[in-house]
């Protein structure tokens, strides 16, 4: 470990818990063999997922049924003029209302400038850029990021409704008429007021990518949170070390109070305008680390439960089948992969249309 290193795990060790975390890197640079292995299993998911990507939007704009975000039921009924013409399928994948503008334009435009930040001028505090110590930290972070993209491309295009979904035509039990869809709509599916249709099995309506998330989206959702989650997480650390670099004699419980009141500390010269920029900027880490948490937890909550963002609002239980199998019919059969990358399949148990409910598995469980 040189001087560098030691000096950054000394920073670390002012954060505490996150010291651990952060320094797997540096255990990875003693078997640099392992690391290499890891980097090419990396690049090898991250060019098969562009290659998916690729061809999905070829498929999309070229030719054929595409998985249709905004699919109205009656199209899964076999009417399928909703999404033809290459103009209208194109013209989907445009967030239409504003809070879906604003939060989309956050999550490709300004996002991308604030991770750019953290590689180029916090990172070369201590490695100076695409040196060895850079690409090693860098490398894993740049893969966390690009899964939170991929895995959100993949939630757009995919959509919540599927494709090739055929309603039957009589109303099975359990299915309910929609009066805004003026069709009968499966069982947990419910209406977005945004998206204007019947969404199976509906998560919420998700700004950030102008679709709703629900049955054949929502492990894409979930793998893109917990990326952003732990890449938040580190950046945070991060931002933490670098305040604590400019504030002289570091974040001592004395200078709190600066950190959470920068603009009267700035006002009274407590700062300096750049310790102050220094300061907002971690605040606002922080503050995106907590909307991380909280969706993290909130889908965590929800998967133990077996219910839905929309069930647990409606205090809806019948679908909690324990822990194991309500996140095997959330996120497939291949639930542990699916943060690893977006490509790898991981059928779902169920087509959309019909559930297994506690009352159907204590059935089965008597007729063994
Ligand atoms: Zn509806
Ligand atoms: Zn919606």
């Amino acid at each position: 470990m040189n001087s560098s290193d030691r000096k950054f795990e000394n920073e670390l060790c002012k954060v505490g818990v996150l010291r651990l975390f952060l320094c797997s890197p540096i255990h990875f640079k003693r078997s640099f063999s392992l690391y290499l292995f890891g980097i090419f299993c990396l690049s090898l998911l991250t060019l098969l997922a562009l290659l998916q990507l690729f061809r999905r939007f070829v498929f999309f704009v070229g030719f054929g049924q595409v998985p249709c975000a905004e699919m109205k039921l009656s199209t899964l009924l076999g009417n399928e003029e909703d999404c033809q013409g290459l103009q209208h399928r194109l013209w989907r994948l445009v967030p239409q209302q504003t809070q879906d503008i604003i939060a989309t334009g956050i999550l490709l435009i300004f996002l991308p400038l604030w991770y750019f930040l953290h590689f180029f001028v916090i990172l070369p505090t201590w490695y100076p850029a695409f040196g060895e110590a850079w690409v090693i930290r860098a490398v894993p972070y740049a893969f966390f990021i690009f899964n939170i993209y991929i895995n959100w491309s993949f939630m757009v295009y995919h959509g919540p409704n599927g494709r090739n979904t055929v309603l039957p035509n009589v109303v099975t039990p359990g299915f309910k008429f929609c009066h805004h869809c003026q069709t009968n709509a499966p069982p947990r599916s419910h209406h977005c007021p945004v998206c204007n249709v019947c969404i199976l099995k509906r998560d919420h309506h998700n700004s950030f990518g102008g679709v709703c998330v629900g049955h054949f989206n929502h492990r894409y959702f979930i793998a893109a949170i917990l990326h952003f989650w732990l890449i938040s997480l580190i950046f945070l650390s991060y931002s933490i070390s670098f305040v604590s670099l400019q504030l002289e004699g570091g974040i001592t419980v004395g200078r709190l109070w600066q950190i959470f009141i920068p603009h009267v500390a700035f006002a009274f010269r407590f700062l300096t305008l750049h310790q102050f920029v220094c300061v907002l900027m971690m605040a606002f880490n922080m503050t995106i680390l907590a909307f991380a948490t909280y969706l993290v937890s909130a889908q965590a909550f929800c998967l133990w439960r077996g219910q839905t963002r929309v069930e647990y609002l409606m205090d809806i239980h019948a679908f909690n089948l324990g822990l194991l199998e309500n996140i095997r019919q959330t996120c497939g059969s291949r639930w542990f992969l699916i943060a690893i990358s977006p490509v790898i399949p991981s059928p779902l148990p169920s087509n959309g249309l019909s559930f297994h409910s506690k009352e159907y598995a204590r059935e089965a469980t008597k007729s063994l």
